[in-house]
């Protein structure tokens, strides 16, 4: 068995109830290492033809852990999901079904349990006939009967779990959204951590897969132990010594909500404005101050980063969120105009109870706001449901509906770039996505690196992969190795590059680290070209191009039509792609040891 790995993926049929292990394919791991590096490959290689339906039996929904989850390091918990996405489309292609390839990252705890159980991953395909669960002791696997299961919310979904296999077990699961095939919806892990983005829930639950657990005995191979022990002391030395190491501690991302604002970056209003003229009423002082009852950590991490809140008084009392942080707290509060942060926490614990991505749900909610400020709905539209900006009680009930798919719900399920298609007259503009992917938290027109942040992700809009290529790269990293990207700002890419050495025993020098992130980009980039994705997919909306900020700081801001042509040209130049298809060059792809991809750009020219 090679250091890092545990030598084997779980492989699990659910159509014919198949279960079994094939060896972990040490070649492509040498090539792609791990976590989103596996699932770019693996991917590839079992998605042979483009346009496959991501809800079919066929897609596989793949998790895979990196080299460095559950060694001693602080903070490997992740894990990362991999799959065909449900959630995204190409302005055109000749495949109705085309979408991107997706990924979704996950913390908590159960990440480090798959390699424990002694697999660097579980490959799932297949739908099963009736609801199931997986349930995964060590080398003991089985598939059981999820009907007590099924239909259940998602904090109701963890208590059952563990009543039934008690506290040793790790478990993820998908809620109501997932059931009911959301376009949308995310896996959860301990009631509110989730891989959210990509629609991985959605793929999940078009298997009739309501949950995994696991639970494991086994230790990581580390070739250098010693090393490992001295190194790990480096790296939370580097932690105690950075200069965010207080300030993420006690408020975590939610210190950026006033900074953000302040910045003109943070999405406001369906994103038709940069700075929450109300933000200082829903910052981390009045979370810290009336609603955070304890902090929560992932697997090892001194950072514990998130923030448990809870309602103790007025409509919402009872109401237990996560945060909110800087992401749900925007999406949730500014980009919605919510005031309230008892109700911001009440639609926050009601999107992860569903099952939703919490970012794309709040995301819809705020275009079906817009679109009722414009008169493009009314409440007829909107099963009598008035959406005023603000309107928390509307939140609620709406994701309620989406979840079910009941009236307008049904077609709000399917996202903004769909659900604009069937609403008509002009509500396309007012649709914040890329590539059908629901635009974050930070908005793009004070910002302009942001428009190649989202533009340019792989997985559609997304605002965790950086705004250069370097970044790009390092972030990629993390996401293979597989490490959270908040421990990497505070303790660089270099020693998180020792460690993975020092775990495999490899001698991966600077160029060879960063070229691995180089390939995994490109190979993803090829899988979506071959889907039909273009430059045009990497355009920003219309809007952040012709309708400036109106207020705050940035007034003024946008992004003008030439310079988005600007910033793309350069970044594929830098990229070696070519500027006008961005389709990788053959060169690049060579040089990458991609070369098998050459021909399938070559046709696609
Ligand atoms: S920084 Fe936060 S999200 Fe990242 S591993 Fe630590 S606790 Fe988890």
């Amino acid at each position: 068995m090679a250091n890092g790995y545990m030598g084997k993926i779980l492989e699990i049929d659910l159509t014919s109830k198949k279960i079994g292990t094939i060896d972990t394919d040490m070649k492509i791991a040498e090539k792609f290492v791990g976590g989103r590096g596996l699932g770019a490959r693996y991917l590839w290689e079992r998605v042979k033809t483009p346009g496959l339906d991501p809800l079919s039996p066929q897609n596989p929904l793949m998790i895979f852990t990196g080299p460095l989850t559950g060694t001693i390091l602080p903070g490997p918990s992740r894990l990362v999901v991999c799959t065909k996405a449900a959630n995204t489309s190409p302005a055109s292609s000749s495949y109705p079904k085309a979408s991107t390839v997706a990924y979704s990252c996950m913390g908590g705890q159960i990440g480090p349990e798959i390699k424990f159980a002694g697999y660097d991953g579980v490959i799932i395909t297949g739908k099963s006939e009736k609801p199931a669960y997986i349930v995964i002791d060590d080398s003991k696997v089985e598939i059981r009967d999820a009907a007590k299961l099924w239909g259940k919310n998602t904090n109701q979904t963890d208590l059952l779990l563990s009543q039934e296999l008690g506290p040793t077990f790790r478990t993820m699961y998908i809620g109501p959204a997932g059931e009911n095939l959301v376009k949308y919806a995310g896996i959860i892990t301990e009631s509110s951590r989730a891989a959210g983005r990509s629609g991985v829930g959605c793929v999940m639950g078009s298997k009739n897969l309501k949950a995994i657990a696991v639970r494991g005995t086994n230790i990581v191979p580390v070739a250098d132990m010693e090393g490992l022990v001295a190194l790990r002391k480096e790296m939370f030395n580097a932690l105690k010594t950075w200069n965010g190491y207080d300030q993420w501690r006690r408020w975590g991302t939610a210190a950026m909500l006033l900074a953000s604002s302040q910045a003109g970056t943070q999405a406001t209003k369906n994103f038709r404005e940069g700075t929450d003229l109300q933000g200082a009423k829903i910052g981390a002082p009045i979370s810290e101050k009336e609603f955070w009852v304890k902090h929560r950590s992932c697997f090892q991490c001194p950072l514990h980063c998130m923030k448990i809140g809870q309602v103790t008084s007025g409509p919402y009392k009872g109401t237990i969120a996560e945060g909110p942080e800087y992401e749900t707290g925007t999406m949730h509060g500014s980009n919605c105009q919510v005031t309230d942060v008892a109700g911001m926490m009440k639609s926050i614990e009601l999107a992860d109870d569903l099952g939703f991505d919490s970012i794309s749900v709040a995301n819809v909610l705020a275009f079906v706001m817009d679109l009722y400020d414009k008169g493009v709905v009314t409440s007829a539209d909107l099963d009598g449901i008035e959406m005023k900006w603000g309107n928390v009680e509307g939140m609620i009930a709406l994701q309620k509906k989406i979840a079910y798919r009941e009236g307008v719900g049904a077609i709000l399920a399917e996202g903004v770039k769909a659900a604009a298609a069937k609403f008509g007259k002009d509500a396309d503009k007012f649709a914040m996505h890329i590539k059908g992917q629901e635009i974050a938290a930070w908005n793009i027109p004070a910002n302009h690196g942001f428009a190649i942040v989202y533009g340019t992700s792989n997985r559609g809009a997304c605002h965790q992969v950086g705004p250069t290529v370097e970044e790009q790269q390092r972030r990629t990293m993390c996401d293979t190795v597989v490490i959270c990207r908040f421990l990497y700002y505070g303790i660089g890419t270099a020693l998180f590059q020792k460690a993975l050495n020092t775990v495999t025993g490899w001698k991966l020098d600077d160029a060879a680290f960063f070229r691995v992130a180089d390939r995994i980009w490109n190979q993803e980039k090829v899988f979506n070209a071959r889907e039909g994705f273009r430059r045009v997919d990497d355009y920003v909306p219309k809007r952040m191009t012709t309708d400036a900020f109106t207020a705050g700081p940035k007034k003024g801001a946008i992004l003008p039509p030439d310079k988005q042509e600007q910033i793309l040209d350069e970044y594929y130049t830098k990229r070696g792609w070519d500027t006008k298809t961005s389709l990788p060059t053959e060169a690049k792809l060579k040089e990458l040891d991609l070369g098998d991809l050459a021909p399938v750009v070559q046709g696609l020219r």
